[in-house]
């Protein structure tokens, strides 16, 4: 049922987006949504907003003034109309940003659970004022309604910039959170590129920001409000990750396959959390890289809107030409283990397996579907783990093992914010296992858990 709905009601169907303010805002440019798996065709229209629609609504918004109650039972409502529109949602996610149906359905879920557990949060406490929340466009429903809706519970005004590739799915989850009740005043949307962001970000009505994206731009924010915001605003950034996993002899091949191929390659390996690199140990390493090789080859690179996908499009040409400049490098040094046939049309990248000497060959993220290999000595497993500690981030780390005491001893050592044992390297329980990562990966605290919200309000030191 659900892939009818995201299907069939929506193959012509054409979105409008454009700033939701609390006053008239005049529309500006307006361009053409592509879509990443079919570029030639439209998803529809978005009007960006300029700075000086920026500067307005952060003078239109205002703190949500209703009570804690009402404020939880309008982001229960909001909760409750994303489930009863969820045909749509997921066509946008499909259409509009590459996502393959199971991911679009594990998407909406997060975001509903996000509305209901940031909703029982919302208490008396006072807010900081006027929050940024800049999301990115890998989750483009579920980051942008994680972020707004701890801000609306702690009783915030949002001014909510959505990543410029994924405007629609953000103005219609706008959509459905007025309609549940939040005043226009407390929920505003920018849709527009990273000059509408810093716009937002230098503006001194803005008390806080939450961010996720690159760790680049994180640190232009963060300059950004030391220069221009309070002392002392808030900033929550989430941003990317090199992360590895380990596999060691004892570990079930079969199991570790599946991890594997799952945390690396869905998504088209676009999550801050996917696995980057993988570490298998020597002794095993020739059977478990036909193993991975043949996996790879049952993979089915396609429409995203197809049931049978695993692996959709990256998200434009410029993030295609960046990953094949990579993979292209690789190849002139015959590194290259595994790459697969993929579709002509459409930003398709070929689920690839490279090989490297190590975790510090890797210069940067690779934001793709791109797995780097390298093995190891079963006596220098702390190495290893020195040189993914070394990499500065900490986002998500994996394990494959039947040895108890080295579970203990790795997940001890290593400096990751999600640690996954014998499973996929993937996702989060809002409530029971929040998600969040340390150093260079973000500030935490961790987006789904019980001290996310307490973020959004007023403390002491800021009033
Ligand atoms: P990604 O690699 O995910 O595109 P970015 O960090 O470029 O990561 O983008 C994440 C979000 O940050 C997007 O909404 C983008 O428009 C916004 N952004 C980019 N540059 C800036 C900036 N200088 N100030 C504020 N926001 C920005």
């Amino acid at each position: 049922k659900a892939i009818e709905e995201a299907r069939a009601p929506f193959e012509r169907h054409q979105w409008i987006g454009a700033p939701l303010t609390a006053f008239e805002a005049p529309l500006g440019d307006t361009q053409p949504v592509p879509n990443p798996a079919r570029p030639l065709d439209t998803v529809g229209q978005i009007s960006w907003a300029t700075p000086d629609t920026v500067a307005a609504a952060c003078d239109a918004a205002a703190p949500w003034d209703a009570d804690p109650a009402t404020r939880a039972k309008i982001l229960e409502k909001a909760a409750d109309l994303y489930e009863e529109n969820y045909g749509e949602l997921f066509a946008l996610l499909a259409r509009e940003a590459g996502k393959s149906l199971l991911d679009a359905i594990a998407e909406v879920r997060e975001a509903v659970d996000f509305l209901r557990y940031y909703a029982k949060r919302a208490e008396g406490e006072p807010p900081v004022g006027v929050f940024a929340c800049i999301s990115p466009w890998n989750f483009p429903l579920a980051i942008f309604t994680g972020q707004l809706s701890a801000a609306l519970a702690a009783g915030n005004a949002v001014l909510a910039k959505p990543a410029e590739q994924t405007p629609l799915i953000a103005h219609r989850a706008a959509e459905l959170l007025h309609e549940a009740g939040v005043p226009k005043t407390a929920l505003q949307l920018l849709p527009g590129a990273g000059d509408v962001g810093a716009a937002l970000t230098s503006n001194p009505k803005v008390g806080g920001v939450a961010f996720t994206g690159s760790t680049d731009t994180a640190q232009i924010i963060h300059k950004s409000m030391a220069k221009n915001l309070a002392p002392g605003a808030p900033f929550i950034a989430e941003t990317g990750g090199l992360n590895a996993m380990i596999v060691d002899s004892t570990a079930l091949p079969e199991q570790a396959i599946v991890a594997i191929v799952e945390s690396a390659f869905q998504s088209a390996g676009q999550r801050c959390s996917a696995l980057r690199c993988l570490y298998v140990q020597e002794d095993i390493a020739p059977h478990f890289i036909k193993m991975l090789t043949g996996a790879m080859d049952a993979l089915q690179i396609g429409r995203p809107w197809e049931i049978t996908t695993d692996v959709g499009p990256v998200i434009d040409a410029e993030a295609k030409a960046g990953i094949a400049a990579h993979v292209d490098a690789a190849e002139e040094e015959g590194r290259v283990i595994k790459t697969t046939p993929t579709p002509d049309s459409g930003h398709f990248v070929a689920p690839t397996l490279i090989k490297v000497g190590g975790i510090e060959d890797l210069e940067r993220e690779i934001f793709g579907p791109v797995l780097h290999i390298a093995t190891f000595k079963a006596d220098k497993i702390d190495k290893v783990i020195d040189a993914i500690n070394a990499t500065g981030y900490g986002l998500t780390f994996g394990l494959q093992t039947r040895i108890d005491d080295r579970v203990q001893h790795v997940s001890t050592r290593i400096h990751a914010g999600n640690i996954y044992v014998n499973r996929n390297q993937i996702g989060a329980i809002v409530g029971s296992q929040p998600f969040g990562g340390e150093g260079l990966s973000g500030t935490g605290p961790k987006a789904g858990g019980p001290d996310y919200v307490n973020r959004f309000r007023r403390h002491e030191a800021q009033s």
